[in-house]
């Protein structure tokens, strides 16, 4: 059932379009073809009364044989032209005079405007109501000789034939308009509902993906290339990045799951074993402080995936003005005691004085994440940080000379959860490090990227828009 105030369906509210301009598109039609009918009947009646009078004029009547009997002599003169048609004459003071007989005793009006424009010469055409009723169509011509107006000739013709037809062409126009109207009407619901049929079958595919929450299900295109095909694609290609995203996410829960696992199951057997028999108090100490380690790792992995998933869910940092310069000094601090422990000299390069919007503590850590990372995974070696400034955009660029990265794991280095060496798992790292740099970096609208070989070091790269 519709219900009231329901938007219309499409087909509805094409068709009523349609229906519309239709309406409009015929009323103007019927107007301009209706007027053209009329202006072009009036055009030959008036040509028609003008041969008329021209002929009483070029006769030279009255005064000519034609007094005798005017009549006879213009239905011989103009055959049928004259059949329907009536005349009068009237002297240049207004009196009538000779007359056709259908007249009889009825004269036909003169009018101040046709008197005034016979005295300066002019003819005039008029539409006029006889005392009768009847509707006329009258010219009034001066005749003059020798300059001088000697007579008016009226003629005129009855307008009842020509209103008749009229009547009946607008008859036929309020009759073949609605009919037209409604014809082209059917036939617009029926191309709509056509046009609009494949759009249903997408809809009703589309609906049951997403009832059956089988996301590797796809609509299949008609195969004709059209705006639908291409609907079709663009909703597959959104399926694709659903199924991708949400393939992701279970695979992000799973791996959290299991990275909270571990330290709860080593904590677990800790605590159970302590508990299985009397321990002494130094054995006690030992167990709490492996228990509290594990507690410390735990609420690490925490705290990285709060801030992972407040990153990532592109939440704005908040603004304030960066100096990128000396975070990056600031970093270099924290890598100089890290690498003092591992043997590894860390350098600063060329720094230049560069300011970013953002959170600098967010941004510190993606900086910070970077260079933990290359000290661990440069035992012996060297590692050098710098930033640059070039076309509006600061580089932050942490290089190192380290065990370095496949060219086909660099990109998935920066998955969460993804451990391309063990030595990690030893440190305590859960492979969230590259993640939130990169969540943290694409919040400021920067990019992060590698380049790597294996055995030959690896350079981390930092952009972020200038202030
Ligand atoms: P983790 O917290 O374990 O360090 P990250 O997300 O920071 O995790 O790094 C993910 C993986 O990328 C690491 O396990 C390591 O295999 C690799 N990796 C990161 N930085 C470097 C580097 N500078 N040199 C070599 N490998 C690296």
């Amino acid at each position: 059932m519709k219900r009231w105030g329901a938007p219309l369906a499409v087909r509805t509210r094409l068709t009523l379009w349609y229906t519309a301009i239709l309406f409009v598109m015929l009323l103007v039609v019927s107007v301009l073809s209706y007027s053209r009918l009329r202006w072009t009947i009036m055009q030959d009646l008036d040509t028609s009364l003008l041969t008329v009078a021209q002929v009483i004029h070029d006769t030279g009547y009255p005064g000519s044989d034609l007094a005798a009997g005017p009549e006879t002599a213009l239905r011989q003169i103009l055959g049928p032209e004259f059949y329907d048609k009536f005349f009068q004459l009237v002297d240049p003071e207004g009196r009538p005079g000779a007359r056709s007989t259908q007249l009889r005793d009825r004269a036909l009006p003169l009018s101040a405007a046709a008197r005034a424009n016979a005295a300066r010469g002019v003819r005039t055409f008029e539409t006029v109501r006889l005392a009768t009723g009847e509707w006329v169509r009258l010219l009034t011509l001066p005749i003059t000789r020798r300059g001088q107006l000697t007579h008016l000739v009226q003629v005129g013709i009855p307008l009842e034939r020509t209103e008749r037809t009229l009547a009946r062409y607008l008859e036929s126009l309020l009759v073949l308009v609605p009919l037209g109207l409604v014809l082209a009407a059917a036939g617009g619901v029926i191309i709509a509902r056509a046009g609009l049929q494949p759009v249903d079958a997408m809809s009703r595919m589309a609906r049951r993906i997403t009832t059956g929450e089988d996301l590797a299900q796809r609509i299949v295109p008609r195969g004709t290339g059209d705006e639908l095909d291409h609907l079709a694609e663009t909703l597959n290609a959104m399926l694709a990045r659903l199924e991708g995203l949400f393939a992701q996410m279970r695979r992000f829960a799973a791996d959290a799951a299991h990275e909270l696992r571990t330290p709860l199951t080593v904590l677990k057997g800790e605590i159970e074993v302590a508990l299985r028999a009397e321990r002494s108090t130094e054995e006690y100490r030992r167990v709490l402080a492996s228990s509290l380690e594990e507690v410390e790792r735990l609420t690490r992995l925490a705290e990285d995936l709060l801030l992972l998933s407040r990153f990532a869910a592109r939440m704005p940092p908040p603004r304030s003005r960066v100096e990128l310069d000396s975070l990056l000094v600031d970093a270099f601090d924290v890598g100089v005691r890290l690498g003092q422990a591992q043997g590894v000299a860390v350098r600063l390069g060329e720094v230049c004085p560069a300011a970013v919007e953002g959170d600098a503590a967010a941004l510190r850590r993606a900086i910070v994440n970077l260079v933990d990372n290359a000290v661990k995974y440069t035992p012996g070696g060297k590692v050098e940080l710098s930033l640059g400034c070039a076309d509006g955009r600061a580089s932050i660029v942490v290089s190192d000379t380290g065990i370095g990265i496949d060219p086909a794991d660099a990109q998935r280095v920066f998955e969460p959860f993804v451990r391309l060496d063990t030595r990690t798992q030893e440190a305590g790292g859960a492979g969230l490090g590259l993640a939130i740099a990169r969540s943290i970096v694409r919040a400021h609208g920067g990019t992060i990227s590698v380049e790597s070989s294996l055995g030959a070091g690896s350079t981390f790269t930092i952009r972020l828009p200038l202030a």
